[in-house]
């Protein structure tokens, strides 16, 4: 029933050069042919915009497209366009005559592809229009504009309520990277999606390294991980206006081309800003969080935190602009307590309560984070639900050097006999700051009022900044030896653990504080990484930025960076070596063979040919156990579907192939989300597989946890997690 996934390989190749799909990009494309609705819940740089271009090459008919960003369509258009793709837009920013011409073209059928604003969507009489043009399916990307719960809510979008009465038989697909439950659903409910199928793909960007630094100097640290990086392009986030201002202008200083973006800069100069470093004519955009949806820029190499991000959906965002090509890139977070105390204050002036116990948990957690000593990755992907289960990632600071720890029992029993002297004293708790107080023996209204000034262990704290008293509670915490009640203004209690800590002395083991550099100079490795001739490489960048400029478009429009590292491999000589380059469809082979080839030649007849055919095109990924680079799990994973297909038990595979159990369902589940179908009486029988079900249907699929206890403990997380898989691929969303 279903034409077989490489059938859309040859269109993929045709068009877009690519060899392969990314994960879930052919189910999708599929089920958009097949005229259903469709969901697709994918990260930055998953490759969300193949999913309704492909469709739209592979049958007749128009494919619209809703875009949040009017600014960007033209780059988006440029994009198709330099493929070869019939595509096209309409916006505000065209003249009338530009306007009639794009009219003509569409009521002559010329275009596959029409990127338009919500707004225009709307206007009356549009939807004739569109019937006319022979629509056949409707694309919203950014969907999460939609939700008010979201964070980019844009009141156009939600217009697009009433989409679904005007094009009654038009299938919809609603893209968007929001990793938020609550979004997913509203979006869903808001655009009236019939029975859609639904697809979540993995959160985890394997090529993002993610690292924290203690900051000290932050325009120097700023500084220094830029020159590190000559140039590569990314982008500082700062909390303010004046920040940002500061940071850029203490950049050009320094020689970095750098520009600010943010909402108090006239529109011109903010748009002026933007195109400079989509062209690639500026090396660092410093930014508050207002830039950064939607660009396309595929080669931005690294996200700098300069100030703490107020919740981790926000940083993941943010971070995850680095890197839409695959390629290795990094994201570093400047981290100082002083920070903490900074945005507490924020929230402290928000008028609202129940704004700022949200707001209080958000920065809680983004703490958390912060300074955190475990896997970065496993802990961002564990706020979103998702179980990361390599125990090292190899491409976080905590992976590749773990943290430095100290005997912190001392510390430890003053603190914590600190929380139980308040509480036999007063009969209520305190908070984390006010502890600090009573420790480091401040002498506040509070304290005097309380009589806490009068307790063993006021002032026994002395020896200790106020900021280290306030880690060590914070660490303390997160050990599980006091807990804090969100409810009531994050007062400390002494859990159960800590009690007895307290009780028998046992020793405690604290987290050194975050390093600052450059102790920690080394780059975490990430895969993804393509070796290649870096002088080559280097040239081919600039022939690129040369023909980028001619057509007026950016540079990542005539190649990504991943295209010109794999023509710095293999040396393409010729046409047919050429159109071997992973992105190198068609259009482009007509469009830039000649050039590219012509340059390589030169390049060889002064520079020798390196080998790059024994590396894989994987960076080393020196300290992980097992394989964690999509290429490598791809593989692995692919052989232990072999085997089980051919009836092997789990336990077979793994011990034949030498893995855990755990790395094998890993690979099962995997399969299945990219559109293995599995018999789950290998598994459970028909009995265990309805209770199962059941539960999850009752208890939704996010979290395992629940599930498991409502069964009763019966059945472990791996069975579990493959019951979900299918539950979830494809299915109605949970
Ligand atoms: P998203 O909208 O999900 O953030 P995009 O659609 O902008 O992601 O794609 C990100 C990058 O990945 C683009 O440079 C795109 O060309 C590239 N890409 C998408 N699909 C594939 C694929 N199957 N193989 C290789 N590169 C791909
Ligand atoms: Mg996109």
């Amino acid at each position: 029933m279903h034409p077989p996934s490489h059938d859309f390989l040859p269109l993929l190749k045709q068009h877009f050069g690519f060899d392969s799909f990314r994960p879930l990009q052919q189910d999708i494309v599929r089920d958009a042919l097949e005229g259903l609705d469709v969901f697709a819940v994918l990260p930055t740089g998953g490759g969300k915009s193949l999913c309704f271009q492909l469709p739209a090459l592979a049958r007749p008919g128009l494919t619209v497209v809703v875009s949040p960003l009017i600014a960007l369509m033209k780059d988006q258009v440029d994009s198709l366009r330099a493929s070869g793709i019939a595509a096209t837009f309409l916006n505000s920013s065209l003249s009338s005559q530009e306007t009639r011409d794009r009219l003509r073209g569409l009521f002559n059928h010329e275009f596959s592809l029409l990127y338009i604003s919500p707004e225009r969507l709307l206007i009356p009489g549009f939807t004739n229009d569109l019937q006319a043009w022979k629509i056949a399916r409707l694309a919203v990307d950014e969907a999460h504009c939609i939700s008010e719960w979201g964070h980019d809510f844009r009141p156009e979008y939600r217009q697009l309520a009433g989409i679904r009465s005007l094009l009654p038989n038009t299938p919809i697909i609603a893209l968007t990277a929001t990793a938020t439950s609550r979004v997913r659903q509203d979006i869903v409910d808001q655009l009236h999606l019939n029975n859609p199928r639904c697809y979540v793909a993995s959160f985890d960007r394997p090529n993002l390294s993610y690292r924290v630094t203690g900051k000290s100097g932050a325009a120097r640290q700023t500084l220094a991980f830029i020159k590190e990086r000559p140039g590569q392009c990314g982008i500082v986030y700062c909390q303010s206006r004046k920040t940002v201002e500061a940071v850029a202008a203490s950049l050009v200083a320094a020689g970095v081309a750098a520009r600010p973006y943010h909402a108090g800069l006239d529109p011109a100069q903010r748009a002026s800003h933007q195109d400079l470093f989509l062209r690639d004519d500026i090396q660092v955009m410093c930014a508050t969080i207002a830039f950064g949806m939607g660009i396309n820029k595929s080669n931005v190499r690294f996200v700098i935190h300069y100030d703490l991000p107020k919740n981790i959906e926000g940083y993941y965002q943010e971070t995850g602009r680095a890197g839409r090509d695959g390629l290795p890139s990094d994201c570093m977070l400047l981290f100082s307590p002083g920070d903490v105390v900074k945005q507490s204050q924020f929230i402290e002036e928000k008028t609202d309560p129940h704004d700022q116990t949200v707001a209080r948990e958000q920065l809680r957690l983004m703490i958390h984070f912060a300074e955190s000593n475990a896997c970065r990755r496993k802990e961002l992907l564990a706020y979103f639900s998702e179980n990361y289960l390599p125990s090292n990632c190899g491409g976080c600071d905590n992976c590749l050097s773990p943290r430095e720890t100290y005997d912190g029992t001392f510390l430890a029993q003053k603190f914590l006999s600190c929380v139980f002297r308040v509480r036999e004293k007063s009969g209520f708790a305190v908070g984390l700051n006010h502890l600090v107080d009573i420790l480091t023996g401040q002498a506040g209204e509070k304290i005097q009022k309380w009589g806490h000034d009068q307790l063993s262990t006021y002032g026994i704290g002395k020896d200790q900044t106020r900021s280290d008293w306030a880690t060590i509670g914070r660490e303390l915490i997160r050990l599980g030896y006091a807990s804090q009640n969100a409810a009531h203004y994050n007062t400390l209690e002494l859990t159960t653990q800590g009690r007895s800590l307290l009780r028998e002395r046992r020793p405690v083991f604290l987290t050194k504080p975050l390093c600052t550099p450059p102790q920690e100079a080394q780059k975490p490795a990430r895969t993804g990484g393509i070796p290649c001739d870096e002088k080559l490489f280097e040239q081919l960048r600039s022939l690129r930025k040369q023909l980028a400029d001619q057509r007026n478009v950016p540079a990542y429009v005539v190649f990504s960076d991943a295209a010109l590292r794999d023509m710095a491999r293999i040396y393409p000589t010729d046409e047919r070596e050429f159109a071997t380059v992973n992105g190198v469809g068609a259009a482009k082979l007509r469009d830039f063979s000649n050039v590219f080839t012509a340059e390589v030649t030169r390049f060889l007849r002064e520079n020798p040919r390196q080998d790059f055919s024994k590396h894989s095109s994987e960076a080393p990924n020196p300290r992980s156990q097992e394989p964690t680079s999509p290429g490598s799990i791809h593989e692995s994973a692919e052989a232990t579907w072999q085997q089980f297909r051919r009836g092997a038990s789990v336990q077979t595979i793994a011990e034949e192939r030498a893995l855990s159990e755990r790395t094998v369902y890993e690979h099962l589940v995997r399969g299945i989300q990219s559109g293995e179908s599995i018999d789950l009486g290998r598994f459970l029988t028909s009995e265990q597989q309805q209770e199962v079900i059941s539960a999850f249907a009752n208890l939704g699929l996010e979290r395992l946890a629940p599930v498991r206890e409502n069964l009763g403990g019966r059945y472990d997380f791996e069975t579990l997690k493959i019951v979900r898989a299918t539950l979830s691929k494809p299915s109605h969303l949970g």
